[in-house]
Order: C-alpha cells, then structure tokens, then sequence
C-alpha cells in the first residue's frame, strides 16, 4: 500500500554500503520507520529529504515488514539545525525524548505538532531552554507522567507549595514536606513560570524572558523528574550538558 505522509526524520542509520533506516515521526502514523534504499549515494533524488530534523512529504511503501521510502518532498530543511552545534544538541536531545517514548505507529497528532513547531521556533532562534522545558512538560504529559504542578501533589492543598518532590510527582505543601526528605527547592518565580509553561504551546513563547538562575531551576528538576520516571540513558545529553559548560557562564544564558 503506498501511502502519502507528512513527517519529520527523528533517526537515521547506515543500512549497508547505499542505503538508510529512517525514522520518520508522521503526522498520520506517528513514528514510521523506513528503508531508504541508496540514499547515501551522492546523486541519490531521497538524500536531501533523509537528513535528520528534516521536514517533509513522504511517499512510503507499507507492507508486511518495514516500509520502503519511494519518494519525498522538503517542506523544510531545518538547514540551521544541522549546521549550528549548540543547536543540534539540542534538536537532537528533544528527538531522542520523543523517540524513546513513544512506540512505532502510533498516530500521536498533538505531539507531532509539538515537534514542528518546536523546531521550527528552535530555527527562528527563540530561547532553546524554554523550548526544551515546554517540549519536555508536552512529551512527559502524552506519555502518562504529568507533574502536579497547581496544587500539593499529596493532600491537593493550593497554599503555594514551592518544593518540588520527583518521588510523588509534583509539588509539595508545607504539611506534606516532611513525606520527601530530598525535595528540590524552587523560587516563586520559577515555580510560577514551570506552571506556565505547563500550559503553553512553542509558538507563543514570543518574547518570554527568563533569568539564567530560573532557567537552571527549572531545568534541574525536569530533569530529575525524567530521569526517575523514564529511565532513559540519553545518547544526546552528555553533549549538549559539555557544549554548555564550554560555552556559556553558568548563570547568563
Ligand atoms: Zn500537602
């Protein structure tokens, strides 16, 4: 069955001397992978669209076992993405969160808006950080693990709970402080603007401003939480955490 599909590459690997595994996360479909044979031939008409982060129309050949890509169109290249390092670590750390958790062909509309747009406003140069935390909080949410954020995790109390606990999933209240004795400490503003972002889509961050300090509170307790709840051992991270050391003073980004 040929069918005609919207995505955007989130894996590649070499298959043999000439050909390609590609990972497609579809708008239709969700995560497709599929064989891109003699795509890493120069001249091949399927390397341009077989690029990582690229978006684009695919026409795909669905059988039994893996599909065939016959043939794609650039919607866009997300050239910058590739080209800038900062950049690519991160688009590929937001991939490999999305890749890990959700499963092959599983239509997932609402992520695969989240993922254009993310790279598309990643592109535009909008602060990577909010972007990551938005992605993040999005992904975290289609895959079951949603942090309380509004009230205490425990007892439901709305009296500004301002430590953030991995172990029951959100923030805790004064009362219920003592049920985690490794809370995260969060400023009010940092806590303020995690339950933003909780409900924010990529496009209309805008011009959010946020300071280096809350940018790495907020990070450290996404962070915490994903790392208890996934499990994951990310490939992309330990570079990206590099790249930044290198690069940016711990506290203006
Ligand atoms: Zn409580």
């Amino acid at each position: 069955m040929l069918v005609k599909t919207e995505g955007i590459v989130i894996r590649t690997r070499d298959y043999g001397e000439s050909h390609k595994v590609v990972v497609l996360f579809t708008r239709e479909r969700g995560k497709l992978p599929v064989l891109a044979r003699g795509a890493k031939k120069p001249r091949s008409r399927l390397g341009a669209v077989t690029q990582l982060f690229t978006h684009g129309q695919y026409l795909c050949f669905l059988g039994s076992g893996m599909g065939t890509l016959s043939q794609g169109e650039l919607i866009s290249s997300h050239h910058a993405l590739r080209s800038d390092l900062f950049l690519t670590a991160t688009a590929a750390y937001l991939v490999e969160l999305l890749d890990r958790l959700t499963e092959d062909m599983e239509p997932l509309p609402v992520l695969y808006r989240l993922l254009s747009s993310t790279l598309d406003q990643l592109e535009e140069g909008i602060d990577p950080d909010i972007l990551s935390r938005i992605f993040e909080l999005r992904v975290l949410e289609a895959a079951g693990y949603r942090p309380v954020l509004d009230k205490c995790a425990l007892c439901g109390s709305k009296d500004r709970p301002v430590r953030f606990s991995v172990r029951q999933g959100g923030f805790l209240c004064t009362d219920c402080l003592h049920r985690d004795e490794r809370t995260i400490p969060l400023s009010e503003n940092a806590a303020r603007i995690l339950r933003l972002l909780q409900r924010m889509t990529p496009d209309r961050i805008g011009k959010v401003r946020v300071k280096g300090e809350t940018k790495d509170q907020l990070e450290q307790v996404l962070r915490a939480f994903i790392d208890e709840y996934t499990g994951i051992a990310f490939k992309s991270r330990p570079f990206l955490d590099q790249l930044r050391k290198g690069w940016s003073p711990s506290s203006d980004r």
